[in-house]
This record gives C-alpha cells, sequence and structure tokens, in this order.
C-alpha cells in the first residue's frame, strides 16, 4: 500500500510589496502553509528547500524579475514542477503570453477578488495533487512495494550531484539472492514472489538513514544507496542488512549455502569527481558482488578501487 498524507499543501507567496504577500496570506492562509519571500533570490532558496506545492510569483520585482525567477526555477532539477501562477499588475496580452510561455500554468491580474484567487488556486493544487499521486505509483515497484529501477536511477542523479558539490563519498550495495532460480523451481513463483516481498521489507528496514535508498534493481537483485557513507560504514551496515535476511529463516531446501534464503552483497564506494561517472560505481559493486558470489555466496564483499 502506498500512504498518502493529506498534510496542507505549501503554497509560496513571492512579491517584493509586504503589503501584498498579506493581502494574498489574508485570502489563503486558512487553507494552506505560506511561504512568503519579497525578492527572487530569496523565493528560489526557499523553492529549492520547503517542498513548496504552488508559487504565486510577482512579475515586477527590482533586482530579479518574476520572469528570471520563473526561468531559474524552470532549470533546477528540485524545483522545475513547481507550479508557478504569475500575478501582475500588468494587464496585457503580451506580458500573459511571454509568462505562460515560460512553463508559468496561470496568469492572475492584480488586484483581483478574492473568491476568484481561491478558486483558481484550488483548482492548480487539486490536479498538484493527482500528480503527486501518479508520480509516486510511478516510482514503486508493483510487485515489492518498495522503490522501483526509475526511483533509483533519479536518486542516484541527484545524490551523485549533490556528494559531487559537497565533496561526500557515496556508497552503493547491489543485494543479489543466493540460489534463487532454484527457489523457484522447488517452491513455485509465487512463493518466490512472497520470498521477494519479505526480502524487499527486510532490506528497507535495515537502512535507516533519512537518505539511503533500498530499490529493486531487477528480478531478485536489489540495490541500497547510502549517500555520505564511508565504506567501512556500508560495509558494517550491509553486513547486519545479510544477516537481518538470514534471519527471516526462510527455509530453502535447495540452497547450497544454507537451509535459509540468504543473500550475496558486493559494495563500492566512490568520492564523485571529474574523472568518475555514477556508472563506476553500479560498475564497482557489481565486480564485488561477482566476488561474494564466488567466494561460496551468503557474503558481504567490498571493491577496493
Ligand atoms: P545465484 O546464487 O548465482 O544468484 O543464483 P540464482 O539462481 O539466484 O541466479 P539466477 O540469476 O540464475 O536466477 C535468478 C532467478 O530469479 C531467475 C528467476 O526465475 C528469478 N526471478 C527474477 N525475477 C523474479 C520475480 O519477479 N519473481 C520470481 N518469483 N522470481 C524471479
Ligand atoms: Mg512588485
Ligand atoms: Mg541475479
Ligand atoms: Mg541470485
Amino acid at each position: 500500500m502506498i500512504a498518502l498524507e493529506f498534510a496542507k499543501q505549501r503554497i509560496l507567496l513571492v512579491d517584493d510589496s509586504k503589503l501584498n504577500n498579506q493581502i494574498m496570506q489574508d485570502i489563503l492562509s486558512n487553507d494552506y502553509d505560506m511561504f512568503v519571500s519579497t525578492s527572487g533570490e530569496e523565493a528560489l532558496a526557499i523553492a529549492a528547500s520547503e517542498s513548496i506545492d504552488l508559487i504565486l510569483l510577482d512579475v515586477e520585482m527590482p533586482e530579479m524579475d518574476g520572469y528570471e525567477v520563473c526561468r531559474r526555477l524552470k532549470k533546477n532539477p528540485y524545483t522545475k514542477n513547481i507550479p508557478v501562477i504569475f500575478v501582475s499588475a500588468a494587464n496585457d496580452v503580451q506580458h500573459e503570453t511571454e509568462g505562460l510561455e515560460m512553463g508559468a500554468i496561470d496568469y492572475i491580474i492584480k488586484p483581483s477578488n478574492p473568491a476568484i484567487i481561491k478558486a483558481r488556486v484550488k483548482n492548480h493544487l487539486e490536479l498538484k495533487t493527482y500528480r503527486d499521486i501518479l508520480e509516486r505509483i510511478s516510482l514503486i515497484d508493483g510487485l515489492i512495494g518498495i522503490a522501483n529501477r526509475r526511483h533509483f536511477d533519479q536518486t542516484l542523479e541527484k545524490e551523485w550531484i549533490r556528494a559531487l558539490r559537497k565533496g561526500d563519498i557515496i556508497s552503493l550495495a547491489l543485494v543479489d539472492i543466493d540460489y534463487f532460480k532454484k527457489y523457484n523451481d522447488y517452491y513455485g513463483h509465487l512463493a518466490g514472489d512472497k520470498c521477494l516481498q519479505k526480502v524487499g521489507s527486510i532490506l528497507k528496514e535495515s537502512l535507516y538513514r533519512t537518505n539511503d535508498l533500498v530499490a529493486r534493481y531487477g528480478g531478485e537483485e536489489f540495490v541500497a544507496l547510502l549517500p555520505a557513507t564511508t565504506q567501512v560504514e556500508a560495509f558494517m551496515i550491509m553486513e547486519r542488512t545479510r544477516s537481518n535476511v538470514e534471519e527471516l529463516y526462510v527455509p530453502h531446501e535447495m540452497s547450497e549455502v544454507s537451509d535459509y534464503i540468504t543473500v550475496s552483497i558486493g559494495v563500492a564506494s566512490i568520492w564523485p569527481g571529474a574523472d568518475t561517472v555514477s556508472s563506476d560505481l553500479i560498475r564497482q559493486a557489481d565486480a564485488a558482488l561477482y566476488q561474494a558470489k564466488k567466494l561460496g555466496r551468503n557474503r558481504v564483499c567490498r571493491e577496493l578501487a
């Protein structure tokens, strides 16, 4: 099941006039959580860090005008999907067209009737809710109920950029169930699916830092992304994870390494830099996983790059 929480949606008001911001707040603050900023610079910072659902953006502002703010929002992968409504005193087709072409979803001429503002904001936020639900569903593996490959690929790219900027190390582990083909052949495919669900759940429970991600990588393989985690730490975490899987005590009569379901794990760690790409991390973890299989399975190996 996907948990859909219905917290209050979050609106960011951007207007260099404090009075205008106050008027909008009076209209909207009963129904939504409000964030307020009086400059483009400040607005960009809030948008990038506060999970904003909708931005009401004044066009005419000194220093950075609303168009420029919108351009920058659309350039940043963290903010490009936040819907923007332009709010402007300029009632002309030219301006309105320019705003909409830039990716804004609506254009409100001020001063405007509070009931109309409320209604338009409500409509756009309803659409945002549906988009969020679809987005979440599209990132979850249908069988196992954890993040899917697509979610992993997107997160790896984001975390790679973040680690590059902050000079952090990033660790990754590939987890592969041992003798799973034999399991399927002996217990049947449905039992195989149940087993995959159990392993997926325990993997997820085994990692608890907020930025850690466990995803189904494909078939009976999982991947764990461990940002800002050294290789020694990652090795310890994955050893604990391996042991958690073993202690599920899911019987596996056909396994050649244990009476129960076990996993082999390959760990790799990289400091992102000019001469590395994110796929190096996967390649190295895969090589370590190969070692773990070769050395007898039900173990964790790490790639010493
Ligand atoms: P090893 O210890 O070397 O990893 O052996 P293995 O049998 O686990 O490896 P192999 O890659 O040969 O087999 C993986 C098996 O995983 C094959 C396939 O039947 C099974 N599998 C992959 N995806 C699913 C799935 O969604 N459901 C079920 N039930 N089985 C799956
Ligand atoms: Mg203004
Ligand atoms: Mg495999
Ligand atoms: Mg396997």
